[in-house]
């Protein structure tokens, strides 16, 4: 069987590093690696609305900053078929099939929506397009007949709800669809990376976020008021790791050759928290050392960036490209869901 990739991001802002950690790093490797048949990135333009209908500018203008930090983050469109979801009818021909194999009830239980929908304030009043949007997240992920879907943990609930759908219409009708799996990044902590005020995880609709895009100065403001632990007052004063966003940004982020070449006198993470937890380590010291180790990433990101922001209209080519190729990929699956049901009438 093919293995293939569908994954993406709503363009309701720029990317951050709660992606990069928790998605994109690893779709890169997984690009660059040649174990995948094909790899398709879609930028859920149409999924953003569905809790942005007033304002679809914003939409618009972030789906060029959501390419943009692709292309900076090394997605390469020779090798990955980069597409704008609004641009796939089939999509919602799909969707619109899928509906009749979810129930009501079982959309109200799915978690993420849960919490989104208490994040968003729409208790009172959900739009339905929000309500049924994991229907139309399996119409995106089965359209392409995915067999990885690399995420990160918020989107669990989604992949469940799709192999469920893709169950019941393969046993309803016959088998069309594939069964994906979800493919979480392997270190925990970047599966869900919590923003910088240590509560929710980051997330752009929050705006708790380092962007990739930000300068340096902004991102040295951004970590030297991140929440560490309340308690820990005095530099001599024991300090906590658990809950201490910094420690877990070091986490995600850093390596040995990290403390070599800025904070010699540990050899590596454990100790570095080991002296924290004892006391005598101030925070300043190892937030200017997260800042340093974030760098090194964001720089060379912000580089490239800087480059591909020069030609915008080769963008929107490439998009052009990327949603005809995705089109086409659709087409077939939508033709074989149809001969499925007998709905292919003439
Ligand atoms: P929004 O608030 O508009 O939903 P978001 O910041 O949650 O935006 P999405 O576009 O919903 O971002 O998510 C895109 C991808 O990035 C998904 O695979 C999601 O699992 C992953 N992701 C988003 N935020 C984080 C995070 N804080 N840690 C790890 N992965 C994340
Ligand atoms: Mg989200």
């Amino acid at each position: 069987m093919a293995k293939i990739i569908l994954t993406g991001d709503r363009p309701t802002g720029k990317l951050h590093i709660g992606h990069y950690v928790g998605s994109l790093r690893e779709r890169v490797k997984l690009q660059n690696s040649g174990t995948y048949d094909k790899i398709f990135i879609m930028i859920a333009d149409a999924q953003a609305l569905t809790d942005n209908a007033d304002n679809p500018e914003k939409v618009r203008q972030n789906i060029i900053e959501v390419a943009l930090d692709y292309l900076a983050c090394g997605l390469d469109p020779e090798k990955s078929v980069i597409f704008i979801q609004s641009q796939i009818p089939q999509l919602c021909e799909l969707s619109f099939y899928y509906m009749n194999l979810v129930t009501v009830s079982r959309l109200q239980r799915n978690p993420t929506v849960k919490s989104e929908i208490q994040a968003r304030n729409f208790e009172a009043s959900i739009p339905v397009g929000f309500f049924t949007y994991p229907i139309s997240q399996a119409a995106d992920i089965t359209a392409f007949q995915a067999t990885t879907v690399p995420v990160g943990e918020d989107q669990m609930p989604m992949l469940e709800q799709t192999r469920e759908i893709v169950r019941k219409f393969n046993t309803t009708y016959s088998e069309a669809l594939t069964e994906p799996e979800i493919l979480l990044p392997g270190n925990e902590v970047c599966q869900r990376l919590p923003g910088i005020d240590g509560k929710a995880k980051m997330s752009k609709s929050i705006g708790n976020c380092i962007y990739l895009s930000e300068t340096a100065d902004e991102v040295k403001k951004k970590v030297m008021n991140m929440y560490t632990d309340p308690d820990h007052v005095r530099m001599s004063d024991p300090g906590k790791i658990e809950g201490n966003t910094v420690f877990t940004y070091l986490d995600a982020f850093c390596n040995d050759e990290h403390f070599g070449r800025y904070l010699p006198d540990y050899s590596n993470l454990d100790e570095l928290k080991a002296h924290y937890r004892q006391g005598g380590l101030g925070d300043v010291k190892v937030k200017k050392f997260l800042y340093s180790v974030l760098m090194e990433y964001l720089e060379p990101i912000k580089k490239r960036r800087t480059e591909f922001e020069k030609d915008i209209p080769a963008i929107y080519k490439m998009l052009r490209e990327g949603s005809q190729k995705a089109e086409a990929a659709a087409a077939e699956t939508l033709a074989a869901v149809k001969k499925a049901m007998r709905i292919n009438y003439f």
